[in-house]
């Protein structure tokens, strides 16, 4: 039973005691306005001394007594024994004296005692309900709730967590595999310490967000079948400074009482982070939060059965002390998923839709790289809420491919109105990227062009990679810079003008060619140096005024080695769009006809195989679809 749950039944209970007590206090009120004419009735025959034969329970009050004139005994309990005793005073005395053995034995003490106990009661009653009454207002009015459970863990159990075992946890292989060990370790302990053998206190998992790292730790609980606490580390950050640090205790507190045990701490970087940095002085609240966690960390043994994961996608910002050994010196990286986890994440959260024979799951892999788990759920989530909406039984390619984009680039905006000249600043924009690629050989095939807008973007043009290539070479890189400028590079060689839509693109030619001149040492000029820290973000605090560790004149030669860069790229393209110029016009014309064309289309007009009458014909078919759904989910702003 958690604590939560008895103290809820606690309540239950002493508000049926209260209520019962008040019931009883009230019922013996009743009774006693009742019995109040029978009373003056036994009164008045002891006054007028009728009463030949009397004997009285102090105890309970109960009465026994003769009248004169009749033989049958009555029974009749007294409401108020000292009353009682006051009022027939006067014949009780004389009755006794006549009768020595008289049956009544005089017992003050214990008189005393009874009617003191009576008279309590409504008093402790009103303390009673008192209480009962400030408690519910505490409880009800919101903030007071929780000064109730101040500077307590918020703890979910494993019971009330959702269950998860390894097999709903696809791809992600090798991770799983360092895993099973703790959980071997968590089953039977024994095992290990006998040999001696520590196993670590602390696993880290490490990866962007979405690519399963709660879910894997929800999994080795499940699989060990452990108590499980999970709490996040903004948890820890409170308003008032020490809540953080009582918290940390009570939740090692709790899972040692439950060992074997996990406590799972998410997102730790809000409290892990680098003592001593950031803007908010030194000794703040997370810096103690901190403390305590490592002291926690550092005060269980080997033995005591209770493991840390802890799950963070910025490893980079994490106290060391906390990634020294002894701590979380299990490290699991957990990263994208390759084509193969793809496939089989898909598979696993296709389950329970149903898919329409079209559905090939290993081209949705194929296409969907860089997708996180999250992602592909998403995917497969839209697409089963697109085939609701149009009344579908299953789920069809079409929708997985508009889910798709819909997950890279938000949803169409076909309502919206665009003006002409911007759909035809887009369609030449748009086809300047596609041409500039298609000319490009180790750049990734077209998969789709379009100019409906979608979120941010007023089009796209998407790309299908082949391959799920870690390494980019130098080459590619160049030629990737031509194809994110061929937008720009399009507007204004065709239009004579060029627009502020490119603005995206061009950052990001300008960011990538930075990156070949200080990162990758890809500029013959500056050599194979890194120049920079590799924290793109500055951490304040800590790196504030230490980025640059070059001097002004490498910093000069660096800029004039990225605008070379773009300069060198920007003429390629205008070279690669000049002698592609009719295609240019064509293509624009056929984006602008029917908004879109797909990777298969799209070769053939290049390879000539597409007549110009599909510009003129009134009656327009459908571009073809059933083409694979192959892109790299790089969205174009416009
Ligand atoms: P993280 O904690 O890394 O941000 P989560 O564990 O919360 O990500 O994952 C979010 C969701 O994505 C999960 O609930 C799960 O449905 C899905 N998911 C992520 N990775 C996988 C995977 N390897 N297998 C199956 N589902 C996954
Ligand atoms: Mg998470
Ligand atoms: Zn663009």
């Amino acid at each position: 039973m958690t604590p939560k749950k008895s103290k809820g039944i606690i309540t239950y209970l002493l508000l049926i005691v209260i209520a019962v007590f008040c019931l009883v206090f009230i019922s013996s009120r009743i009774n006693a306005d009742a019995d109040k004419t029978e009373y003056t009735t036994v009164i008045s025959y002891f006054d007028n001394k009728q009463v030949s034969y009397y004997k009285l329970d102090l105890g309970t009050g109960e009465l026994t007594y003769k009248l004169k004139d009749d033989e049958t005994e009555k029974h009749y309990t007294v409401p108020n024994v000292n009353i009682f005793l006051t009022d027939t005073e006067n014949y009780r005395q004389e009755y006794n004296e006549d009768n020595p053995d008289a049956p009544l034995v005089q017992d003050y003490i214990k008189i005393t005692d009874r009617t003191w106990l009576y008279s309590l009661i409504p008093v402790l009653l009103t303390i009673i309900l008192g209480i009962a009454i400030l408690y519910f207002m505490m409880k009800q009015s919101g903030g007071g709730g929780k000064y109730t459970t101040f500077g307590k863990a918020n703890l979910k159990n494993g019971a009330s967590a959702r269950k998860a075992t390894f097999k709903d946890v696809a791809g992600a292989d090798e991770e799983k595999q360092e895993l099973v060990e703790i959980v071997d370790y968590l089953k039977n302990p024994k095992k290990y310490t006998e040999l001696g053998a520590k196993v670590p206190k602390g696993v880290l998992l490490l990866g962007p967000p979405g690519t399963g790292k709660t879910l894997l730790a929800r999994a080795v609980a499940g699989e060990a079948g452990c108590p499980f606490f999970p709490i996040s580390g903004s948890d820890f950050v409170e308003m008032f400074v020490g809540v953080g640090a009582s918290r940390v205790r009570d939740l090692f507190e709790q899972a040692k009482k439950h060992a074997p045990a996990i406590i799972f701490i998410d997102e730790i970087d809000a409290v892990g982070r680098h003592r001593g940095a950031g803007l908010g002085g030194g000794h703040d609240e997370r810096e103690q939060t901190l403390n305590q966690l490592l002291v926690e960390m550092d005060g269980f043994t080997g033995n005591e059965s209770v493991i840390v994961i802890a799950a963070t996608n910025r490893r980079d910002i994490l106290d060391p002390a906390l990634l020294r050994p002894g701590r979380f010196d299990r490290q699991i990286v957990v990263g994208y998923p390759d084509v193969k986890g793809r496939e089989e994440i898909l598979r696993v959260h296709a389950k329970n839709k149903p898919l329409g024979p079209d559905v090939d799951i290993k081209r949705i892999a194929r296409t969907t790289q860089g997708f996180t788990g999250a992602d592909l759920e998403n995917v497969l989530n839209e697409a089963a809420l697109l085939a609701a909406r149009n009344e579908r039984r299953a789920i069809t390619e079409a929708d997985i491919e508009e889910a798709t984009l819909k997950v890279i680039a938000g949803p169409e905006k076909k309502s919206r109105i665009v003006t002409e000249h911007d759909r035809k600043v887009t369609a030449y924009h748009e086809a300047g990227h596609a041409i500039a690629s298609y000319n490009l050989p180790t750049q990734d095939k077209v998969h789709q062009v379009t100019i409906i807008q979608r979120g941010m973007a007023a089009g796209l043009t998407i790309y299908r990679p082949d391959t799920d290539d870690q390494h980019v070479s130098r080459n590619q890189m160049r030629e990737r810079i031509i194809t994110m400028l061929g937008g720009r590079c399009a507007e204004e060689i065709f239009l004579d003008d060029i627009c502020t839509g490119a603005s995206n693109d061009i950052e990001r030619a300008t960011a990538t060619a930075r990156n070949m001149v200080t990162k990758y040492g890809f500029s013959s000029k500056l050599g194979t140096v890194t120049y920079g820290s590799d924290n793109d973000e500055v951490f304040l605090g800590k790196d504030y005024g230490h980025t640059k560790n070059y001097s002004e004149a490498v910093a000069a030669q660096i800029d004039e080695e990225v605008r070379s860069i773009i300069e060198k790229a920007y003429s390629d393209c205008t070279a690669i769009l000049r002698a592609n110029s009719d295609k240019m016009h064509f293509l624009a014309k056929y984006l602008l006809k029917y908004e879109k064309i797909d990777g298969d289309d799209f070769e053939k007009l290049m390879r000539g195989e597409i007549s110009e009458s599909v510009l003129t014909d009134d009656a327009p078919e459908e571009p073809v679809g059933g083409l694979g759904f192959d892109e790299e989910p790089s969205p174009e702003n416009n």
